[in-house]
């Protein structure tokens, strides 16, 4: 059977490179006489696995030497808590809200303090980044909270809000796509499942001062400082995961790194928004300037017409183009590992579609 083209949100579709690496060396890594899946994760094999995907991201991202890297578990969703938990000193932190997860994290937050909303485009439908004035950021928060790129409703900041206290932010659905420069960050976290590899994985990067530090209350498995004090191995964490998002460190390292699949990642995206902004029948629904490189949401207006897409798109082998299911219309996930040609092929389905269904 024929690979697809798969433009799901997340598990998302993996380098296939790497998946032929991973079957070559399913059943014996190395000189080890058994697969990954079966290794203690104290053996010397694995932590070599670790250590490598750790060097391989700090090299990637440029992470400077005063950042932890932490391979943890619970998905996004648990830092909703972790960061709170763990940040709150005089238990009060500023969100803006641009979506969903910026709306669940701030819920979390707001479980063991208190929270300042800067701005919010909810009255929007969430389609633009809020413009940020200083003079609604708390002097005395914990921190900062964004969600770097909102996977749901298609957008991206391209600028940075400058708070004097830590920023953190949520980047599940952007990590590794662009430059950043993490030493503006206090905490940065993303799930493993769209651009570092299977699910099971969630990446924390954060800076050493906000280690230590957490609520008396918080559980010892939720305390960033059980992590990074025994390098990720407190407990079992999901070996195969990590292994999987250490193949894929290699591939990006091989294709250039991150500014290498930046300039990929930005013709991709140029392509199928060029598609949507010369089309009369798909409408962009988010605002140009503060577009994703990574999930492009899109309508027909027509909710018939979306589902015919969708449809007949997933019969020529480009599927879960489908948007998220509270907000419908498509959406186009094209995360680091989709490769350009799948792209190509979305857009020339759209151009076909558009021509059949004028
Ligand atoms: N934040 C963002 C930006 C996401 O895209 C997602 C998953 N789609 C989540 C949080 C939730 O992640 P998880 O399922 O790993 O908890």
């Amino acid at each position: 059977m024929e690979r697809v083209y798969n433009f799901a949100s997340g598990p998302a579709c993996m380098p296939l490179p790497v998946l032929e690496k991973a079957a070559s060396e399913l059943v014996c890594y190395g000189s080890s006489g058994m697969s990954v899946m079966e290794m203690t994760h104290r053996s010397k094999d694995f932590m070599d696995i670790i250590q490598e995907a750790e060097k391989l991201l700090r090299e990637l991202m440029n992470i400077p030497a005063n950042y932890k890297v932490l391979f943890l578990q619970g998905g996004a969703n648990l830092q909703f808590a972790m960061v709170p938990l763990n940040l709150f000193k005089n238990k009060k932190a500023d969100y803006v809200i641009t979506g969903q997860w910026a709306q669940r994290a701030m819920a979390e937050a707001k479980k063991f303090g208190t929270v300042n909303v800067v701005a919010s485009s909810e009255d929007k439908v969430f389609n633009y980044i809020p413009d940020l004035d200083k003079i609604a950021f708390s002097k005395d928060a914990d921190y900062f909270h964004i969600t770097l790129n909102n996977t749901i409703f298609g957008t991206r900041y391209t600028k940075l809000p400058e708070p004097e206290v830590p920023l953190v932010t949520d980047w599940s659905s952007g990590i590794l796509s662009e430059v950043i420069d993490v030493s503006k960050f206090g905490l940065i976290y993303a799930g493993a499942q769209k651009n570092i590899g299977p699910a099971g994985v969630t990446v924390v990067i954060i800076r050493d001062d906000l280690i230590g530090r957490a609520m008396d209350i918080t559980p010892t498995m939720l305390n960033y400082k059980t992590h990074a004090d025994d390098g990720s191995l407190y407990n079992t964490p999901p070996t195969y995961s990590v292994y999987m998002s250490m193949l894929v460190f290699e591939w990006l390292k091989g294709l250039g790194g991150v500014p290498a699949i930046q300039k990929i990642n930005e013709e991709k995206a140029a392509l199928v928004y060029d598609c949507l902004d010369n089309s009369k029948l798909y409408k962009g629904t988010v605002v140009p300037k503060d577009r994703s490189l990574m999930n492009i949401t899109f309508v027909t207006g027509d909710e018939g017409i979306d589902k015919k897409f969708i449809k007949e798109a997933k019969s020529a082998g480009l599927v879960n183009l489908a948007g998220y299911r509270t907000v419908g219309g498509m959406r186009a996930s094209i995360y680091n590992p989709m490769p350009m040609e799948g792209v190509q092929a979305l857009v020339a389905f759209m151009k076909k579609f558009e021509y059949e269904n004028k």
